[in-house]
């Protein structure tokens, strides 16, 4: 309960700074944190991306060249806010509170476990990412977005909470009737 309570205030004080003053824009670009370059893009094109990628270059090839994105996105977002690298929950609700308002929708770390060696459990829920909901109107049970994704979010694991060896793989998904994508990584 009182570590709840700590947890909503810290995303909520995430969500007002970064609302207030994460993003500037200088000559045309536009900054975080006076730093880390960023550009904007459309969502139902960079759901043709994926798609494109994952159907051309397998599904596999798609998950590790996001895989990588998120370590690298991961490392300079965390750099940029002056967070600690795999400095555990507070790190990691900053970059999800950050995911969010840059419009990648709802996530959420539902359960961790770390132990000796690799060892770990963990889950994240997803859903209202606007990639996904564009992949599945064009592409249906075929999409590809939730592969890029699901990538995507080992990497963060790894920068963010230090979670090493990961595999996630998707237990359920919106493009099947799920209410949310439930992914989930266990060694
Ligand atoms: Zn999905």
């Amino acid at each position: 309960m009182g570590e709840q309570v700590v947890k909503m205030g810290i995303t909520s004080i995430f969500k007002k700074m970064l609302i207030g003053r994460a993003f500037t824009t200088e000559k045309g670009r536009i900054k975080m944190f006076g730093e880390m370059d960023w550009t904007l893009y459309p969502s139902r094109g960079l759901a043709h991306f994926f798609q494109t990628i994952g159907e051309k270059l397998g599904e596999d090839y798609l998950y590790n060249l996001s895989y990588k994105n998120g370590k690298f996105n991961g490392k300079d977002m965390v750099k940029a806010m002056k967070l600690k690298l795999e400095g555990g929950w507070i790190t990691q609700k900053a970059i999800t509170s950050l995911l969010d308002f840059l419009g990648y929708g709802k996530i959420e770390f539902i359960r961790l476990k770390t132990g000796p060696g690799n060892h770990h459990h963990f889950i994240i829920h997803s859903s209202e990412n606007p990639i996904v909901e564009h992949a599945i109107k064009m592409y249906g049970k075929k999409e590809m977005a939730c592969t890029y994704w699901r990538g995507l979010l080992a990497g963060h694991g790894e920068v963010e909470l230090g979670i090493k060896g990961s595999n996630l793989m998707e237990k359920k998904c919106i493009s099947e009737g799920a209410e949310r994508c439930i992914f989930e990584s266990r060694r």
